[in-house]
């Protein structure tokens, strides 16, 4: 047996599955997990798909002290014709060999992770919901499981893949959200680990968002963690502005999270020939463009939305309403096209998306 072949272990008590108008986001979860482990004598080693359940672990595990983690998010959509695909899930795995050399993990191999993902949801193939807007989100983590309560990586991992039915984004069609520019608290700084997708910076966003959750907005616009004046990201999406026909996102500086969705908007929108500029903007900039009446559209990109187009931006008390609150054209082609992508009703000009075999092999 190669140290590459994954075993598998059925589950023999399988889960009623939900109805599909009660998935929402992250809230059930499949019959089976992959795990493998890291030591440092063997590597990564022992590739398994099990049935769900819980992690046992030491109490001194550095995961639960030092959160020395980093995760991944990606989907599988049903086509119309029942075919599974995964978007572009060979970024996802690069993104998470980025993170684990920020957080002092060894490095996955990228393309087995892509295979163990695949097999995973070919077991549970029959969990991804084919109602409109649904899709499976698939969730890789790696953790650290040495118990030890010194500050130093940790000489033992697990790499675990789980999956969960999830709902359609908007209930009632693409929707634009209320954000507020966040003033007071910062996600990440320069330096710091904003460019990972590590678990201390979805910790430490938390109490922002409680803050503006209660005056009414959906989501915070975060600035540059120094000087408070450049735009980074919106929530846990990267953001775009259209002004004056063209579209301007904040470049990747080590404090901004490199999306998979950001990386596709940016394609598309070349392959349309629509300007797209990557560079700083700042909060002031972007709202006196707003005040000539130049800022056209603004949007956030990632995995769960898509596509979430912005409303209204409240910065210092200064409420800015964009294309009167509604969703712009570059957003909706956007959405359209990249969904179309995903559910195989658009073609996949760039090749992003990846079938799942429909019969096991093994
Ligand atoms: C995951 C994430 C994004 C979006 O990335 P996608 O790959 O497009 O899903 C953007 N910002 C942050 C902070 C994130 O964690």
């Amino acid at each position: 047996m190669s140290e590459n072949t994954i075993t598998f272990t059925k589950n023999e008590n399988p889960k009623v599955k939900p109805q599909s108008d009660q998935l929402s986001f992250g809230k059930y979860f499949t019959d089976h997990m992959f795990i493998q482990d890291y030591s440092p004598q063997e590597g990564w080693h022992n590739p398994r798909v099990v049935p769900y359940q819980p992690i046992v672990l030491d109490p001194a595990a550095i995961i639960f002290h030092y959160g020395q983690t980093v995760f991944e998010g990606l989907k599988a959509y049903k086509t119309k014709s029942g075919q599974i695909k995964l978007f572009r899930p060979d970024k996802n795995m690069d993104r998470l060999n980025r993170s684990n050399d920020r957080m002092c993990i060894p490095p996955i191999d990228e393309e087995f992770a892509v295979e163990a993902v695949k097999y995973l949801v070919q077991i549970d193939q029959d969990w991804v919901p084919d109602a409109p807007g649904t899709s499976l989100y698939v969730r890789p983590f790696i953790i650290s499981t040495e118990p030890y309560l010194g500050v130093s990586p940790s000489a033992t991992y697990q790499f675990i893949v789980i999956l969960s039915p999830v709902g359609a984004y908007y209930e009632s069609g693409i929707n634009p959200v209320k954000i507020a520019v966040e003033d007071r608290y910062v996600r990440t700084v320069k330096g710091g680990t904003g460019e990972a997708k590590t678990a201390g910076n979805y910790a430490s966003s938390l109490k922002a968002q409680e803050v503006v959750a209660k005056e009414g907005y959906e989501q915070v616009l975060w600035l540059d963690g120094i000087e408070k004046k450049y735009i980074e990201e919106v929530g846990s999406m990267n953001v775009f502005f259209k002004v004056n026909g063209e579209v301007i996102t904040p470049e990747l500086n080590g404090s901004i999270l490199a999306g998979v969705t950001r990386d596709s908007v940016i394609e598309l929108l070349k392959h349309w020939n629509i300007p797209v500029t990557e560079r700083r903007i700042t909060m002031e900039e972007l709202y006196n463009y707003h005040q000539k009446g130049e800022l056209e559209e603004a949007f956030g990109s990632g995995t769960a939305a898509v596509i979430s187009p912005i409303g209204e931006l409240v910065w210092e008390g200064k409420k800015m309403t964009i294309n009167n609150s509604e969703t712009g054209e570059i957003s909706k082609r956007l959405y359209d096209t990249l969904t179309g992508i995903q559910y195989g009703t658009e073609e996949d000009v760039f090749n992003w998306t990846t079938p799942i075999k429909e019969t096991l092999e093994k």
